[in-house]
């Protein structure tokens, strides 16, 4: 069924990552069931979902001999702060090239949030303008420490490829367990969805285990079209790896109602999600991808998209470090809703 240890794997995440009901919400919002699965806490350098990626993604770096990963994202990627704890546990060195993608940052976003956690595992950073081909760059970067006689092994934005999906596939067997454990069914699974190896690989997980539970993606950059074609191609390459039978495109569902100006710029309901979840459920959600993951999630739900007395699980992918570089934006949003709002309890 969904053998995967047979791909080389490091131990990074602390598994399984707990799958708790969220109460308050549920009854704040007259139901359905919602529930979070808290990959935030897979405890790799203030944990995220690049946690399971990098586990498989680790592993072929060490097998292929690496002395050095090269990887890429947005200033204040997680995916590049992960990776550069993720080769801090290995040994190997991190070079990392930061996108300028978010136009109009505060003067502290490069500096702040994950970029100085990337600088506290000890990566090499280079910063880029926005618009390039940064793979690519990324590609031209590791060719330069070839020449200099290191041993580069590059790792795609998001570590969005096969390998790092398999991270979810092995996520969606987890999720089965508990779902098991806990004696409910999952009807629907809800997250923000970026470079797509997290939905991508749910989804192959899923289907190669026969699982009908459906997955929305809520993108956090893209128009939902491109966003489903790019989902749906990883999600059959990794199927393919794990020898499981296509991905139907019909499984892959994604809403775009909630990336408001674009990547890395949070929406009123961005905000509003994070205050609500701060403050309703004491989770830190993030205003790049998390943030808008449970906007989507709050704004499905009361437009009654979800039946009532279904199970939603929220999948929370991480993203907190990044909190700090909009400190600016989130204090004034906290202003607001100490004015509109008491969640306590009556
Ligand atoms: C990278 C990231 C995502 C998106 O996952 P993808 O696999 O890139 O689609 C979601 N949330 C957080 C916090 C992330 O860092």
């Amino acid at each position: 069924m969904l053998d995967l240890l047979r791909f080389p794997r490091v131990a990074l995440c602390h598994r399984p990552t707990p799958l708790e009901p969220m109460h308050r919400l549920t009854e704040y919002l007259g139901g359905p069931n919602f529930w979070i699965k808290r990959d935030d806490c897979t405890g790799l350098a203030t944990g995220g979902n690049k946690t399971r990626k990098l586990e498989f993604l680790m592993g072929e770096a060490l097998s292929a001999n690496a002395d050095i990963v090269v990887t890429q994202g947005a200033v204040q990627s997680n995916h590049v702060r992960q990776t550069a704890a993720a080769a801090a546990r290995c040994g190997l060195d991190c070079h990392g090239l930061l996108e300028r993608r978010v136009p109009g940052a505060a003067s502290f976003y490069e500096t702040t949030g994950n970029v100085f956690l990337d600088r506290m595992f000890g990566a090499t950073l280079e910063f880029r303008e926005s618009g390039l081909d940064m793979n690519a760059e990324a590609g031209a970067a590791a060719e330069k420490l070839r020449a200099a006689g290191r041993r580069p092994y590059v790792i795609p934005g998001g570590g969005s490829n096969e390998t790092g999906a398999l991270g979810y596939a092995l996520c969606a067997r987890e999720l089965a367990v508990q779902a098991e454990e806990n004696g409910i069914r999952i009807d629907w699974i809800v997250l923000g969805t970026g470079s797509t190896g997290t939905q991508a690989g749910l989804v192959a997980g899923l289907c190669a285990m026969n699982a009908n539970i459906p997955v929305m993606g809520i993108s956090v950059r893209q128009k939902r079209d491109a966003q489903v074609k790019a989902v749906h191609a990883l999600a059959e390459k990794t199927a393919a790896k794990i020898g499981a039978a296509g991905v139907p495109l019909s499984k892959v569902l994604v809403d775009d109602g909630y990336v408001g100006e674009g990547y890395g710029v949070p929406a009123d309901s961005t905000l509003d999600a994070i205050m609500l979840a701060a403050r309703m459920e004491g989770v830190l959600l993030d205003p790049v991808y998390s943030g808008k993951g449970f906007a989507g999630m709050l704004g499905l739900t009361r437009s009654g998209f979800f039946d009532a007395g279904c199970n939603v699980v929220f999948l929370h992918t991480g993203g907190s470090a990044a909190l700090f570089a909009y400190e600016d934006i989130l204090s004034g949003a906290m202003t607001a809703q100490n004015q509109a709002h008491s969640w306590k309890a009556s």
